[in-house]
């Protein structure tokens, strides 16, 4: 509703709001909440409402656990599905230490320092994220399965697509709470939904991806069913990614646009299209953060594998999809809805403007379907692939020094030692798979 704090506090007051939901993000992209009731609201304002980081995963340790969280009165908005009587309401939060400064580990903040240098420059960064999730069925105790409610394919319709009335609902809210919906539809796979929604700056972006996620669940759970954004979650069929669409724009007009001819794309395009290239591999670490997240990327399934750019081929990591002057973009595919998106925005950002500052050329485009190339095909075109997995990302991570110069010591950290546990005991584990093929075997 984009409302400053007097606004908001005259607002609570008249609408009969009672609850106030304080929300923020961990560094692994995970939505927390603390509620306020009405009257602290003014006070929360002023002076933060405290919570224990040490209990946060990547927060602070328990030495200085005491952290503060600022409600940023822009982002309120009424949650449509809680009572309408003593309504509920939600505000995203800044987080601050107990001596009032800044939290370095805040995400939001992590994106905010990006998106200031990038404005610094006079440049606004545009978003257009598209989540695709799978619905599922839970079982009798309520558990979810993995047992998809519809069988539908891409853009199929009722009575089909039972998801319709789910997803519609979806979209119902999400427009309630302030969304611009593009399209939704029924995706490629059974039980698989994309809803857009529109271009907007980086920072509305990242909040509005960490709303739609809660929005998804929540709604799928009143209709019996369980959402999930788990990048694959079923084997030979294609996983859910989160494509971002982005541009620069300065002064309101589309600096990705133009060039040499009517097709082509500007300077600036070209230059923050090869940032993103030349940094992807440390970027794969954020973009794709679970041991699943690489399940998805195969051949095969629409998901990149190969490092590459082209126009129109959907096989590629980078694309330029068709739109030409105001709406000109990149669209990268690689990364999935598992990730925290206020880092995953800093990095493309700051990955994008180094490709400016650096005047980086982009290789040839590939535009041939390169999940059919062989390995000599693949070594002519010099073609470089993704990390296959999240050890390799890992490294991949630790060896540009964009990205702990993006995220900042602490998040760098904290994220990269939670990251290799999760290796290790994924590692360390004996997987249903392993049984299933060795235990008669040998
Ligand atoms: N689901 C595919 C992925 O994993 C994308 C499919 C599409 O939107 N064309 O990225
Ligand atoms: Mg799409
Ligand atoms: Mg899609
Ligand atoms: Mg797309």
């Amino acid at each position: 509703m984009n409302l400053s704090k007097e606004e908001c506090l005259k607002f609570v007051k008249e609408n009969d709001v009672r609850f106030i939901r304080l929300q923020f993000t961990d560094i692994y992209g995970r939505m927390k909440n603390i509620a306020i009731t009405d009257k602290q609201l003014a006070n929360a304002f002023q002076n933060g409402v405290m919570f224990d980081g040490s209990a946060v995963a990547g927060f602070s340790g328990i030495e200085s656990s005491d952290m503060f969280l600022f409600p940023d009165p822009s982002t309120f908005s009424i949650i449509p599905w809680r009572p309408q009587q003593g309504k509920v309401a939600r505000i995203i939060c800044d987080i601050k230490n107990h001596d009032g400064s800044q939290f370095e580990g805040d995400p939001r903040y992590i994106l905010k320092r990006t998106i200031k240098k990038a404005q610094d420059l006079g440049y606004t960064f545009q978003v257009g994220p598209e989540c695709e999730f799978f619905m599922f069925y839970n079982d009798d105790e309520g558990q979810p399965t993995t047992i998809t409610h519809d069988s539908a394919s891409y853009c199929d319709l009722a009575p089909i697509d039972l998801g319709e009335n789910t997803r519609r609902e979806i979209c119902m809210v999400l427009e309630e709470m302030g969304f611009e919906i593009e399209t939704s539809h029924h995706e490629t796979a059974a039980g698989q939904h994309e809803i857009d929604f529109r271009y907007t700056d980086a920072l509305t972006a990242a909040d509005s991806i960490m709303t739609f996620k809660m929005v998804v669940k929540i709604i799928a759970q009143r209709n019996g069913l369980h959402a999930t954004f788990m990048p694959k979650p079923l084997p030979g069929v294609n996983g859910s990614g989160m494509h971002i669409n982005m541009s620069l724009t300065k002064n309101g007009k589309n600096l990705f646009s133009g060039g040499q001819t009517q097709s082509d794309i500007s300077d600036t395009a070209k230059q923050f299209a090869a940032g993103l290239l030349n940094h992807i591999k440390g970027i794969t670490a954020i973009a794709n953060p679970l041991i699943n997240s690489y399940k998805r990327l195969q051949p095969g399934y629409e998901a990149p594998v190969h490092i590459a750019w082209s126009h129109m081929n959907r096989s590629p990591l980078l694309r330029v999809p068709a739109p030409r002057g105001e709406g000109t973009r990149l669209e990268l595919r690689s990364p999935d809805p598992s990730c925290n998106p206020y880092f995953t925005l800093a990095l493309l950002l700051e990955a994008g403007l180094d490709g400016l500052n650096r005047n980086l050329s982009l290789p040839d485009p590939v535009n041939v379907n390169i999940y059919t190339l062989t390995a000599e095909q693949e070594e002519n075109l010099k073609l470089e692939r993704l990390p296959s997995n999240l050890l390799f990302a890992l490294e991949e991570m630790k060896k540009d020094p964009l990205i702990q110069s993006t995220l900042g010591s602490h998040a760098f950290n904290k994220y990269l030692a939670a990251k290799v546990l999760e290796w290790e005991d994924y590692d360390n584990s004996v997987h249903a798979w392993e049984i299933e093929k060795y235990l008669k075997a040998y």
